[in-house]
């Protein structure tokens, strides 16, 4: 293996600790009725051996449980103790009895007693449906324990760590303790995945998309530069402090910049934080966000069997609504399904693509009632309060969806109604969307997925996720040009270069990470907006990703100075 591998770099800083592993799929153990696998007639010894593992995943989640609730995260305590209460289930453990006494192995009876829980929960209405995930992951981790394979999910650690993966779901990440996690690096997932973006919002470096990165041995030392996408194997000790030493100096440079973001010549272009909940202001507001651009809801819903009550929903909304008196804050309802799938809201069937299939606005067409306690909590969290509360719908396709967003919004007493640009066709007829809602807010993760056909979870086509595409420009131009105030919230609006040339497009205001805001406050802030035009004319004339950036950049000469 080379010292140094090469992927993409989607978040900047620098990371350095010993590697660990999330381990990949635990396989279905072998029904090897006659052969290798049966006992071999000693039915008590084998019986003992599966139920102390059942006991043994029991007791862990317990004591998982314990250390979450020590760290104040007392709802995870409570997931992982009904968790344990299912591992030491009576009923189960008959069920494993009486397979293991039909001289199946322990493994696999325990993987066909899980079956019979796994159907009566699945057949049983969505909420029970939903703790299938939980049943999975115990039967997993028994199955791991008594074929001697690494434990599935998040590694455990005493010491920070770099954390190494396939690819990160969305409910991995949730459980992170970012205290102990000192970078990502992924061998899946491109630029605008769910990875890369957590680790923006959690400000850890991450490196994705890059090849043998789930097959690092574990412990291996290794040396994370999320700004240039490298990892370095056995660094010494004198190029982990290099490469802090030039981090620092970077974020010390662009601190001198503060205040309101504005371009040279004083054309404001407010800098607002992306968020997935509460726990993200204190980031956003140390970097300066005038408000939230993008209110990510779905992961108030991740990792959970039932949806937050109203309660909750509203103690949440309200909680950022008042971190910005004088701001706005702009909601997206629910985003479920894809890449962000929700255990509660399972989508209908199994869509052979699930990026094309029912999620976002489309789940509130099926479940019109989930959307609309979530307007109601919304409208309630604001009632008052000062900050602009604006509410929008993700992967709207036309004006009718639009319109009927808008009257769900109407209905519930949420004023300001917007729509999400991130499918091509409400890109395309962004004037005929304009007239139905107040304001548009553009994805360009999504909408360069589907610009460009490439699902933006396969690291393999993390090329084909540019946003710097002249087709993605030519698509947010007329949405930015339609009348109505147009803000940018995918990761593009987080690329110091591409957030000017965004400006020059039109595009009103842009809602980024929370740590890319110093980057972008910095480079409008060197240009004036005739420099913005001028880029975003330059790049829509170029003709791949590579001649736009490089055309823009032209443009925008401040950049290098800023070392960005
Ligand atoms: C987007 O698609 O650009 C966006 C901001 O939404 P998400 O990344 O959550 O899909
Ligand atoms: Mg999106």
């Amino acid at each position: 293996m080379p010292d140094v591998l090469q992927g993409a770099g989607v978040s900047p800083g620098v990371g350095a600790g010993p590697v660990r592993t999330i381990a990949g799929a635990v396989p279905e153990p072998a029904d090897d009725r006659h052969g290798v696998d049966q006992h071999r007639g000693d039915a008590d010894s084998e019986r003992a051996t599966a139920l102390a593992a059942l006991e043994a995943v029991a007791a862990d989640l317990e004591e998982r449980g314990e250390r979450a609730a020590a760290a104040g995260n007392t709802d995870g305590r409570d997931v992982l103790n009904a968790q344990a209460l299912m591992a030491r289930d009576p009923g189960l453990a008959d069920g494993v009895r009486a397979k293991i006494g039909e001289g199946v192995a322990a493994a696999r009876a325990v993987f066909e007693a899980f079956g019979v829980y796994r159907e009566m929960l699945a057949g049983a209405g969505e909420y029970l449906a939903a703790r299938v995930t939980d049943l999975d992951d115990i039967r997993d981790r028994t199955v791991a324990r008594l074929l001697g394979l690494p434990m599935p999910g998040v590694p455990e650690s005493d010491e920070p760590f770099v954390l190494a993966a396939r690819d990160l779901a969305p409910a991995d990440t949730a459980v992170l303790d970012p205290a102990k996690v000192v970078a990502f690096v992924t061998e899946e997932g491109g630029p605008t995945s769910h990875t890369a973006i957590i680790a923006r919002t959690m400000g850890v470096p991450a490196v994705v998309a890059l090849p043998g990165a789930a097959s690092l041995p574990d412990g291996t030392r290794v040396l994370v530069d999320g700004t240039a996408g490298t990892v370095r194997l056995d660094p010494s000790d004198e190029d982990v402090t290099a490469a802090r030493a030039a981090a620092t100096a970077r974020s010390s440079a662009l601190a001198e910049f503060a205040g309101p973001g504005a371009t040279a010549d004083g054309h404001a272009v407010p800098l607002l934080a992306n968020i997935g909940g509460p726990k993200d202001l204190e980031a956003a507001l140390a970097n300066g966000a005038e408000g939230v651009g993008l209110y990510r809801t779905e992961f108030l819903f991740l990792d959970r069997a039932t949806p937050p009550s109203d309660a909750e929903q509203e103690e949440a909304y309200r909680k950022v609504l008042e971190a910005f008196p004088e701001g706005r804050v702009v909601v997206r309802t629910l985003d479920a399904g894809a890449d962000k799938p929700l255990a509660f809201l399972p989508a209908p069937g199994e869509a052979p693509n699930p990026a094309l299939g029912e999620r976002g606005v489309r789940m509130s067409f099926r479940h019109p009632d989930v959307l609309s306690a979530q307007l109601a909590a919304l409208a309630r969290a604001a009632a008052g309060l000062t900050a602009k509360l604006q509410v929008m719908a993700p992967m709207v396709t036309d004006a009718a969806e639009a319109a009927w967003f808008a009257a769900a919004c109407r209905e519930a007493g949420i004023e300001h109604p917007g729509v999400m640009i991130e499918v091509p066709a409400a890109a395309l007829r962004a004037r005929d969307v304009a007239l139905e809602v107040e304001f548009f807010s553009i994805g360009t993760n999504d909408l360069t997925q589907y610009a460009c056909a490439a699902d933006r979870q396969v690291g393999g086509l993390a090329h084909l996720q540019d946003p710097w595409q002249p087709a993605v420009l030519d698509l947010v131009a007329p949405a930015a040009g339609a009348g109505i105030p147009c803000g940018v919230c995918g990761e593009a609006a987080g690329d110091p270069a591409l957030a000017c040339v965004l400006v020059g497009l039109g595009v009103t205001s842009l809602s980024m990470s929370a740590p890319s805001l110093p980057l972008v406050r910095a480079a409008l802030a060197r240009h004036t907006l005739d420099d913005c035009r001028q880029a975003a004319e330059a790049a829509r004339k170029a003709r791949t990703t590579t001649q736009a950036r490089e055309a823009a950049r032209t443009h925008l000469p401040a950049l290098t100075d800023l070392g960005l």
